[in-house]
């Protein structure tokens, strides 16, 4: 029989504390996985939510902009126990401005911690995945902007974009390891990274207009799709990015 159980797996997620990385390591927890949350913000009501589950919750404290972050990263993980089973690229930041004032430092800042940070612990993941010898799992938060331009968000688009590219190659080079790599595309989802998008009147009222389910998403939206590719049911799922959109693609 298919299998979406995740007992005695340990996921990892970045930016476990709050928006799609919280709801997303919920559901998992609900799935059977205990949890390493790694953030820069504490992670208490997450820790609180995953503990109600029944599962084990380690938090890691790390700014995943800076260099060399990742391998401490999974080396903190291995001493504290954990497998490395399952990772969640989640966290991520966004930067809004027109391409002729765009800067440099909000063209680094969103690279550096939405693609070459999460380029970096994929490797230091899959290293130590491959030395115990586990199966793994690697599920990589893109965006509706790995499929289309966007406005006003050259350096987030240039990253997601980048993103889906480097989960089809990685899925490319790790799939006969063992290792499955692939990625959810959220689509218009009501969290912090949306807050200045919602409060415009009239950019909401046209992104509502196109959204065929008719409502933004809400966190928990995102994580069926989670616990299915960190789950055996996916096990032949490789390098897909999968929309979780309300069905704004398909318009
Ligand atoms: P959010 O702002 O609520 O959460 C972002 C998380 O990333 C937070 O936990 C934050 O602490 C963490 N983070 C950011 N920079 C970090 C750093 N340097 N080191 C460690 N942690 C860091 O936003 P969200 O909407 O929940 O976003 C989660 C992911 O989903 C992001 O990758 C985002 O691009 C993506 N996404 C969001 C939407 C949306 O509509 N909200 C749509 C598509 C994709």
């Amino acid at each position: 029989m298919t299998s979406f159980d995740l007992s005695r797996r340990w996921a990892i997620v970045t930016g476990a504390n709050t928006g799609i990385g919280q709801a997303i390591t919920v559901g998992l927890a609900k799935a059977g996985a205990d949890i390493v949350g790694v953030g820069r913000s504490v992670m208490t009501e997450t820790e609180a939510e995953v503990k109600a589950a029944g599962r084990r919750f380690v938090a890691i404290a790390a700014d995943l902009s800076e260099p060399g972050v990742a391998g401490k990263v999974i080396a903190e993980t291995l001493e504290a126990g954990a497998t490395p089973d399952i990772l969640v690229n989640n966290a991520g930041i966004i930067r809004r401005a027109d391409s002729l004032d765009f800067t440099e430092e909000d063209w680094d800042a969103v690279l550096d911690t939405n693609l070459k940070s999460v380029f970096f612990l994929c490797q230091a993941f899959a290293k130590a995945a491959i030395a115990a010898g586990r199966p793994a799992k690697i599920i990589n938060i893109a965006s509706l902007l790995s499929f289309q331009g966007g406005i006003r968000v050259p350096s987030y688009t240039a990253a997601k974009s980048g993103l889906a590219g480097i989960t089809r190659l990685l899925a490319n080079e790790w799939a006969a390891r063992g290792i499955n790599v692939n990625a959810i595309a959220p689509g218009y989802v009501e969290t912090n990274n949306t807050t200045a998008l919602r409060a415009d009147a009239e950019r909401n009222a046209d992104i509502l207009k196109r959204i065929p389910a008719g409502r933004w998403a809400r966190p928990e939206d995102m994580a069926g799709a989670a616990v299915f590719l960190a789950s055996p049911a996916s096990d032949y799922i490789h390098g897909t990015i999968l929309p979780v959109d309300g069905g704004w693609l398909a318009r």
